[in-house]
């Protein structure tokens, strides 16, 4: 995987833990989306009691990487299947 910058690439490592991460999803739409996605806890955390409403996962579609600025899609056109992870995308119901 050529990777568009180090930073991007870290990201990419982290997603699905708790923080930040980022990662492609090929789910449901035709054109596969680049995500941003943050995540307040570790995957199979149980949600704390609240009173107050909680995101515990909040997804953000990006077009260019936030770090050097390149264009997703065209840079990684032949590595998607590689950055694919939509199973971390939050699945609103
Ligand atoms: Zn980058």
């Amino acid at each position: 995987m050529k990777w568009c910058c180090p930073v991007f690439q870290g990201w990419f490592e982290q997603a699905g833990k708790r923080g930040l991460g980022v990662f492609v999803s090929t789910q449901g739409n035709s054109e596969p989306a680049f995500i941003l996605q943050y995540r307040a806890l570790d995957p199979g955390v149980p949600v704390p009691r609240t009173d107050s409403p909680l995101s515990s996962v909040s997804d953000v579609n990006i077009h260019f990487c936030p770090w050097c600025g390149s264009d997703l899609r065209k840079w990684y056109r032949g590595g998607l299947r590689e950055l694919d992870r939509s199973e971390l995308k939050v699945c609103l119901q």
